[in-house]
């Protein structure tokens, strides 16, 4: 499986430093920053660095390093946020791939969700 990732995306040129962010945490290998049209009181989006389009992608043929980098940065988001159960309230995290999932950006994000509460799971709409 070849992945094609186009490098005109608008995370790409984020992290080139072209277009600006409101940037939660930067590490070696990702960003965080806050989402343009938020979903929720607190909505963060954390991206690798690298180029990968998907989380089975990044999955795939990430290092070791970027992969551990990378999940350790979303769970310092949701701590830094103050969001974490322990702390009484919660987070929803989600990363949508493909157009079934209506990914807008060809660039792997995960999206934290926070500061209300979330209702249940996702909505299925019948048609697309
Ligand atoms: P998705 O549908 O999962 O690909 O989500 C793409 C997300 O990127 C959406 O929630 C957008 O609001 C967000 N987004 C698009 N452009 C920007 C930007 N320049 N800065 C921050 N977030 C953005």
């Amino acid at each position: 499986m070849a992945y094609d990732y186009d490098d005109q995306n608008i995370f790409a040129k984020i992290l080139r430093g072209e277009i600006p962010n409101k940037t939660v945490m930067e590490t070696e290998h990702s960003l965080a920053f806050e989402d343009i049209n938020p979903q929720a009181p607190q909505h963060v989006l954390v991206i690798p660095k690298g180029a990968y389009v998907t989380f089975d992608h990044f999955a795939a043929e990430a290092s070791d390093a970027e992969i551990s980098d990378y999940v350790r940065t979303v769970g310092e988001v949701a701590r830094k946020l103050g969001v974490t159960p322990d702390m009484a309230s919660g987070y929803r995290m989600l990363t949508n791939a493909g157009p079934d999932a209506h990914q807008e950006v060809p660039h792997l994000h995960v999206h934290i969700f926070a500061g209300a509460f979330l209702g249940r799971m996702i909505d299925v709409p019948k048609q697309r």
